[in-house]
């Protein structure tokens, strides 16, 4: 599922210069990645399918009770983007999930025309980045010195693999894209549902906004970021209709990067959009952003 047309327009605007939201971005995926592969690579947890040296808490088990290590792994990387999701909302999805991120860096080939100069670079990343994901999730399967210390066959065997997973990554990113953001994500949804009002959040003050729609076109997930507390009615995946933008909005600041390219650009402040925590809490923030969507449906009605 390619990028809609009018995102991609304004990609190939936004990401001619840096933004501090995709730096942090890049380093909070990385981050990511790294917090998958370190149990593996330190040999403190892993299944071994290449000589059986399986792995809990640095010790050698057996093949169940290192499975239990890996579960309880996933179970602990849960819980710790729940808490998160109580403060952020969807703020992981948003800036943490390599899977979004590989998403990206695809949209970053994209944005440079075929044949234009300095698609090289975009393209070795984005390559490099679903490698290293790919990487990640293989070594909980192979002890990494099977690099060194495997035969040729063996080498090959986990070289095809990890092949594989890195091609699985990029045709995602290529041909699913955002709609499993959208409406597939189980992790993103599930959080979605239990804790769908924070304080940090999209924050929209119609003052300033001159009803460019840049917003609108450049997010992901197709939500309209100045009226959040509308009704999504789509029926897609596990995406569950009559909920609120909130609980489908991934706290990306896609909208609030759109926003300040055309408000910097005509001399315009405040920014109409930010992505903020509220002083006053949940409730506070709850009350402004119903304040704001009421008046951003009146000034789209009456358009
Ligand atoms: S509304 Fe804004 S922050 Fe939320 S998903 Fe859309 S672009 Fe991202
Ligand atoms: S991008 Fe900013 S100025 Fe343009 S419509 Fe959205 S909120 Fe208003």
């Amino acid at each position: 599922m390619p990028t809609a047309p009018k995102r991609a327009g304004l990609l190939r605007v936004l990401l001619r210069q840096p933004h501090r939201y995709r730096s942090l971005r890049g380093a909070l995926a990385l981050a990511s990645l790294a917090i998958v592969a370190a149990p593996p690579l330190l040999g403190l947890g892993r299944l071994d399918l290449w000589r059986g040296d399986h792995r809990f808490l640095g010790e050698p088990v057996t093949f169940a009770k290192a499975l239990f290590g890996g579960v309880l792994f996933g179970v602990a990387s849960y819980l710790i983007t729940f808490v998160v999701n109580a403060f952020g909302g969807r703020l992981f999805c948003g800036f943490g999930c390599p899977l979004a991120q590989a998403n990206r860096l695809v949209e970053q080939v994209g944005a440079i025309p075929a044949g234009r100069p300095g698609r090289g670079a975009p393209i070795a990343g984005s390559w490099l980045f679903a490698l290293l994901f790919a990487a990640a999730v293989l070594h909980w399967w192979i002890d990494p010195r099977l690099w060194l210390d495997g035969s040729a066959s063996a080498r090959a065997v986990a070289a095809g693999v990890l092949l594989l997973g890195t091609a699985l990554i990029q045709a995602h990113a290529h041909r699913w894209h955002w709609a499993f953001c959208r409406g597939w994500c189980p992790v993103g949804l599930y959080y979605s549902v239990v804790m769908p009002s924070t304080a940090f959040g999209i924050r929209f003050s119609p003052a300033t906004c001159i009803d460019c729609n840049a917003c609108d076109h450049v997010c992901p997930v197709d939500l309209r970021p100045r009226e959040l507390t509308a009704e999504v009615t789509r029926d897609e995946g596990f995406a569950i209709a009559s909920t609120s933008g909130v609980h489908h909005c991934l706290s990306c600041g896609d909208c609030v990067e759109a926003c300040e390219l055309v408000l910097t650009k005509r001399g315009v402040a405040p920014i109409a959009l930010t992505l903020a925590a509220h002083p006053f809490g949940r409730a506070a923030a709850a009350r402004q952003l119903r304040r704001a969507s009421d008046s951003a449906s009146c000034r789209s009605s009456g358009r």
